[in-house]
C-alpha cells in the first residue's frame, strides 16, 4: 500500500509500505481522509520530536521510519478474531493515543503516551491497523471528512475543560492557526463572551472572525496587551497560548486578570527566557493541556455531529498523498492562508 513515511528532518517519502498483521483485538481500517497536524509539521521541520529514532518506543514498539498521520477516519475492512464492538463496514474515527492506563479512573496521557502516526505507523496510508479500544463509531449523520477533524478538535475541547471555562468568561487566544481556530470555536460553544483572537497574519485573523472571535488583534501592528485591556480593562479570565513562542507567552500572562489562568496548548520547540516574578506580582496561574481524555473524544464527536462545533470551517484544502510534501507540508510553512489540509486516501464520505 502507499504511505507517507518519515525518515528524518525534511525527509518524508511517499512509498510502498507493508501493513502489519492484524491482532486479535485490532481492526484493519481503510482510511478515507487524514489531516496534517502542526505536530506532523514540527516533525518535518525540526524532527525528531516525538518520533523514536534510537530504539523501539516502549509503549507501541514503533521506531523510525514511521508512517505519519494521527488525524484520520475510515471504514472497518477486517476485524480481529476477538473484536466484539465493531463489524466490517463501520465508519470510525481514531483516538490515536496509546497510554499506560496506570490511573484507575481514566486514561491519563501524563502517565506517558505513544501516538499512532508519531511513535508507530499511522494514517497517511491506504490502511491502518488500529486497536479496537482506539476506534470510535461515527454517527450516520457525520461525514468521514468531519471524522478526520475529531482529533484536533478534541485538543481544543480538552483545553477548554482543563481551563474550567464557564459561561460569560472572557478569553484571549494567542495564535490563530488550526488549534487556535478550534479553541475559539470551542470557547464560543462553552459560552465565552469576549473572544479575542491574536495573530500576526491578517488572513488568519479573518478566519478567526469566521470561527467566532468577537475581536481580532494583529500583534505585529499594535501592542496586543494594551489592545486587550481596552476590551477587558482588568484583563481576560483565561488566555490560551497556542503560538508557542516567548513573546506570546509573556503577552498571555500580561493580558490575564489577577488570579486568572494562562493555558498552554502549544508545543514550545525552543526554551524561553522568562522570570516567574511575573506570576508573583499577579497571582496568574499557568497550566498546560495535552491531547484529550477518551470521554472528551466522544463528546467532541457529539459536538461536531450536532452542529454545535463547526470544525469543518477550518478545512482550507484537500490534496492527494503524492503531493503531501509540496502541497501539504511546504504549503503550510509558506502560505498563511492555509489552516487544515486534508489528505485524500480512499476519499469516501
Ligand atoms: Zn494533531
Amino acid at each position: 500500500m502507499k504511505a507517507a513515511v518519515w525518515y528524518g528532518e525534511k525527509d518524508i517519502r511517499v512509498e510502498d509500505r507493508d501493513l502489519k498483521e492484524i491482532g486479535d483485538h485490532e481492526l484493519k481500517v481503510k482510511i478515507a481522509w487524514t489531516g496534517i497536524c502542526g505536530s506532523d509539521l514540527h516533525e518535518y521541520q525540526h524532527g525528531p520530536i516525538f518520533i523514536p529514532v534510537d530504539g523501539p518506543d516502549p509503549l507501541t514498539g514503533g521506531q523510525a521510519p514511521v508512517t505519519l498521520g494521527h488525524e484520520f477516519a475510515g471504514i472497518v475492512e477486517e476485524i480481529g478474531s476477538k473484536v466484539t464492538n465493531f463489524q466490517m463496514g463501520d465508519r470510525i474515527t481514531v483516538y490515536p493515543m496509546i497510554t499506560k492506563g496506570i490511573k484507575s479512573s481514566k486514561e491519563d496521557v501524563f502517565d506517558g503516551f505513544g501516538t499512532l502516526g508519531l511513535h508507530v505507523d499511522g494514517g497517511f496510508a491506504d490502511y491502518a491497523i488500529v486497536p479496537e479500544k482506539n476506534a470510535y463509531l461515527l454517527p450516520a449523520t457525520m461525514s468521514l471528512e468531519e471524522g478526520a477533524l475529531v482529533e484536533p478538535t478534541a485538543v481544543a475541547v480538552q483545553a477548554i475543560k482543563e481551563a474550567n471555562l464557564v459561561i460569560g468568561d472572557s478569553v484571549a487566544v494567542f495564535g490563530s492557526g488550526p488549534i487556535g481556530l478550534l479553541t475559539i470555536m470551542a470557547a464560543r460553544t462553552a459560552g465565552a463572551t469576549n473572544i479575542i483572537a491574536l495573530d500576526v497574519s491578517e488572513t488568519r485573523l479573518e478566519k478567526a472572525l469566521q470561527a467566532g472571535a468577537t475581536h481580532i488583534i494583529n500583534s505585529a501592528e499594535v501592542n496586543p496587551v494594551e489592545e486587550i485591556k481596552k476590551i477587558c480593562p482588568e484583563g481576560v479570565d483565561i488566555a490560551f497560548e497556542v503560538a508557542g513562542v516567548e513573546p506570546t507567552f509573556k503577552q498571555a500572562i500580561e493580558s490575564t486578570k489577577i488570579r486568572g489562568l494562562v493555558m498552554i496548548v502549544s508545543i514550545f520547540s525552543k526554551s524561553i527566557d522568562w522570570n516567574p516574578f511575573d506570576l508573583t506580582n499577579s497571582g496568574v496561574r499557568i497550566m498546560a493541556s495535552l491531547a484529550y481524555e477518551p470521554v472528551t473524544f466522544q463528546q467532541t464527536i457529539n459536538l461536531i455531529d450536532s452542529g454545535q462545533l463547526e470544525a469543518k470551517k477550518i478545512i482550507t484544502d484537500h490534496i492527494e498523498i503524492d503531493d503531501i510534501v509540496e502541497k501539504g507540508f511546504e504549503s503550510l510553512i509558506n502560505d498563511k492562508s492555509q489552516a487544515k489540509i486534508l489528505v485524500k486516501l480512499s476519499g469516501d464520505m
